[in-house]
């Protein structure tokens, strides 16, 4: 071996240190929990958006293509209900919000691409819903329908991103609020 090549492997070595865990939080973070729910909301000059990802067991008990005409009506229901957004996601009043374009991803459902890929033999229900607001700022709470509208969601991990700071929130069912603020 050269002598002028131990830099360039030094440099490898340390370039596999650093991307190793790299790759082991990218794992943990398309981790997929039935009953788990992760939330991320974030207030943003006259918009709130909630960005949701979900394993599609927990809407419909299943995470496959429906097969049955129950289970299709089961599945139609659910998007149904989660495009009716401003019932499911009751934002402060002080806010004054008005649901806007809501996306709705879940491959095995037929709606558009979900972000990563899914563990084998699971699928994902994931959304974005974006609303509107006339004090969008001053909102201090999210009351969640989530739990009732749906049997599967034991738990939402939630984050948020607001002009009052930055929170981390957990709810159990059956809690609906998630609140922060300074
Ligand atoms: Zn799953």
């Amino acid at each position: 071996m050269k002598p002028t090549s131990r830099p360039l492997i030094s440099l490898l070595l340390t370039a596999a240190v650093i991307a190793t865990p790299l790759a082991v939080l990218a794992q943990v973070q398309h981790a997929h929990v039935h009953g788990q729910i992760k939330l991320d909301v974030v207030v943003d000059g006259p918009t709130v958006v909630i960005e949701m990802e979900s394993p599609l067991d927990n809407f419909t008990g299943f995470e496959r293509a429906p097969r049955t005409d129950a289970e299709k009506k089961a599945a139609e229901t659910v998007v149904a209900q989660l495009r009716a957004a401003d019932q499911i996601f009751r934002i402060d009043p002080v806010a004054n919000c008005k649901l806007g374009p809501v996306t709705l991803r879940s491959p095995a459902l037929g709606l558009g691409e979900a972000e990563g890929a899914s563990p084998e033999g699971h699928a994902d229900l994931d959304g974005t819903f974006a609303f509107n607001c006339t004090n969008a700022g001053a909102a201090k709470f999210i009351d969640i329908g989530l739990f009732s509208a749906f049997k599967g969601p034991r738990q939402i991990e939630a984050q948020i991103a607001s002009p009052q700071g930055q929170f981390k929130r957990s709810l159990k069912r059956p809690a609906e609020r998630l609140a922060w603020s300074k």
